[in-house]
């Protein structure tokens, strides 16, 4: 039946995210959801918006939850643009300034979905090594062909480039595009957000799946210059004006305004991530410098593939890749202090048993 099919999508390798099996239950530690639920007032919000106003369309500018997106960042309205999940908001910037053969440079370890992208829009991406510390080589991200493309902190590592090195890549591009996938910045790492106002090739993209509980609802943003927000509304309105629903707008907006809420969970996230670090250190585990809501390790005596399958078998999951230059390592997301303690003692079992 695929004759059916666009010629190109024939040979087109989808995303692949974590599995999320219903055979027993895990202690999830594979997608790098946050442990702990949304804000009350999100949920208060959720409830409330399932009204009888669900027969109208939403607001396709998403007024109210762009407001407290400016609200969150301190940027005006204008340098905002919200989407249905930071993954959609980067599909359509891949779309708006990346397509139809435009050049772009990216880290050849980064988040799996960049390449997806390239791929679908036609973009002619450039995959630079990572360091084999797996810093990103800010030099080669300087003076590019015709872009950038980065997370930060990077995933699957966990490693954040300090704003001085964001900011020199940002400077270094005049003219080009820099997109900064800020997915993990509330785990520690410095946001880039303050350098809209100096710069207008710098697109900064995040989200509420991770930092705010909310990966259930789907609501990202992008933030940059008025220029680079209207080449985003042109997507957008090229293939749906109304991509976040009433009871999203509703329940972001809300996560965004519960400030407290928000502080107090990554802050418990990253304590609990100091600990377990420290735990699985002392049996012997390495890991990058992390300031996400994941640890990247390995261990010198034991093969990741092995540990992960032993940990599935107990009921742990975390994220494996077969692939060249990560297949030493597990990306761990950061779950509650007991999630992280029943992982470190399966692990003090598995390497005990194991030697
Ligand atoms: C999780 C993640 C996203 C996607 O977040 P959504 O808003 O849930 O689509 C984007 N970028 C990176 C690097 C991520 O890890």
């Amino acid at each position: 039946m695929k004759e059916m099919w666009s010629s190109d999508l024939l040979n087109m390798k989808p995303y692949v995210p974590g599995e999320q099996p219903k055979d027993r239950r895990y202690i999830k530690l594979n997608t790098n959801e946050n442990p702990y639920p949304p804000s009350p007032k999100a949920i208060e919000a959720v409830v409330a918006a399932a009204n009888a106003d669900l027969r109208l369309y939403p607001d396709g500018e998403c007024g109210d939850l762009v407001a407290a997106i400016s609200e969150f960042t301190g940027l005006p309205k204008s340098r905002i643009f919200a989407g249905n999940g930071s993954d959609e908001v980067l599909a359509l910037a891949f779309r708006a300034f990346f397509a139809a053969g435009a050049k772009a440079r990216t880290p050849d370890v980064g988040y799996s979905f960049y390449p997806v992208y390239a791929e679908l829009f036609g973009t002619s991406a450039e995959y630079v090594p990572v360091n084999d510390d797996y810093s990103v080589p800010v030099e080669a991200f300087i003076d590019t062909p015709g872009g950038v493309v980065i997370a930060n902190p990077n995933a699957p590592t966990a490693v954040a480039l300090p704003l001085a090195d964001i900011e020199r890549i940002v400077a270094g591009n005049p003219g080009r595009l820099v997109l900064v996938d800020e997915a993990y910045v509330d785990f520690g790492a410095e946001t880039a957000a303050g350098l809209i106002e100096k710069y207008d090739n710098l697109l900064v993209v995040r989200t509420t799946s991770k930092a705010h509980s909310l990966a259930g609802i789907r609501a990202g943003w992008a933030m940059g210059c008025e220029n680079l927000i209207a080449a985003l509304n042109t997507v957008k309105n090229c293939v749906n004006s109304y991509t976040v629903d009433r009871i999203a707008q509703a329940g972001a907006a809300a996560a965004l305004r519960d400030r407290e809420y928000f502080e107090t969970t990554r802050r418990r996230v990253i304590a609990t991530r100091e600990r377990a670090a420290a735990a699985l250190r002392e049996l012997g585990f390495e890991m990058t410098d992390s300031k996400a809501n994941f640890i990247f390790v390995r261990h010198p005596d034991f093969p990741a593939k092995d540990l992960f399958k032993a940990l599935r078998e107990r009921g742990i999951l975390v994220r494996y890749w077969d692939l060249p230059r990560v297949n030493d390592r597990l990306r761990i997301s950061i779950g509650t202090d007991a999630d992280m303690d029943a992982l470190v003692s399966e692990f003090a079992d598995i390497t005990e048993k194991g030697r």
